[in-house]
């Protein structure tokens, strides 16, 4: 609060939790003390990992306030997220959507002709595929916010002039962003993480290491991706290429070569 030149914050997440059971009675007790000393006004979390099970079971608290998530076109389509999402909104919790293009571990392929087609419908309706995607998350009434990395000014005015526009998608492009991550589902790392980390006898935080990958590939953030790389355990990074991943792939729903991009990450990473 000293470098931020504050005496108190609005919101105070803990950083990308897992699980809900890392919400601890602890943490219950130090938002009551710091929302008493006046040091908070909310309290609650961020999650990457296994979201729609945290946000599930967030709704199921009386403490939390807020949640911010991964959330974009992609992970939206399951029931279970859907579900977890109406379940913190109807306990009025507010909910912060974060890495809303849907970003995954494995650089974009060459457009097939339903991605051109989509695109070109989009530029006829005046918007890029890039706004459209902060569009679909804005036009879900239960998302409070969204966070958006805006690291230049031309990505900052593009979403300035997506978030004022008033045009809404119709139906047809809500469609196509579903029918897209169809397609491009292998490219995508849904942050299911205790499914593979189960496949893998908690070997390696499979989804992590994918995290890592997408900052390096997606959002061309070398240092980022590297730095968070080098926060996983040393274990787990010289395990990386020796744990057998046959069982992760087939169980991962986005199936994805889960074995291939590890090596790469260990190749790249490192
Ligand atoms: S690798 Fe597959 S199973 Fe693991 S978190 Fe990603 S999408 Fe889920």
């Amino acid at each position: 609060m000293k470098r931020l030149q504050t005496d108190h914050v609005d919101l105070f997440f803990i950083h990308s939790i897992t699980g809900i059971d890392q919400m601890t009675p602890a943490f219950k007790a130090w938002a009551a003390e710091m929302k008493q000393a006046g040091k908070i006004k909310f309290f609650g979390f961020s999650t990457h990992t296994n979201m729609a099970d945290c946000l599930a079971g967030a709704a199921k608290l009386d403490w939390i306030d807020a949640v911010m998530m991964t959330y974009n076109f992609r992970v939206m389509q399951t029931p279970e997220m859907q579900a977890a999402v109406n379940a913190c909104a109807k306990s009025g919790i507010g909910l912060v959507a974060m890495k809303t293009q849907g970003s995954g571990p494995r650089a974009s392929k060459t457009a097939s002709k339903g991605e051109m087609d989509m695109l070109g419908r989009f530029q006829e309706r005046g918007f890029t595929d890039k706004q459209a995607k902060l569009k679909v998350v804005w036009e879900t009434p239960q998302i409070a916010s969204l966070c958006s990395q805006m690291p230049n000014l031309t990505i900052l005015s593009a979403n300035v002039a997506a978030a004022r526009d008033q045009v809404k998608l119709a139906r047809e492009e809500f469609e196509s962003l579903r029918q897209y991550a169809l397609e491009t589902q292998a490219d995508y790392c849904a942050g299911c993480g205790s499914i593979c980390q189960e496949a893998v006898g908690g070997a390696v935080p499979v989804n992590e290491v994918m995290r890592c990958l997408m900052y390096y590939r997606e959002y061309g953030e070398p240092e980022l991706a590297r730095q968070t790389f080098a926060g996983l355990p040393e274990a787990v990074r010289q395990r990386l290429t020796a744990v057998d991943y046959s069982r992760a792939e087939q169980a991962c729903p986005q199936k994805l070569a889960i074995a291939q991009l590890m090596r790469q990450a260990a190749e790249m990473l490192a």
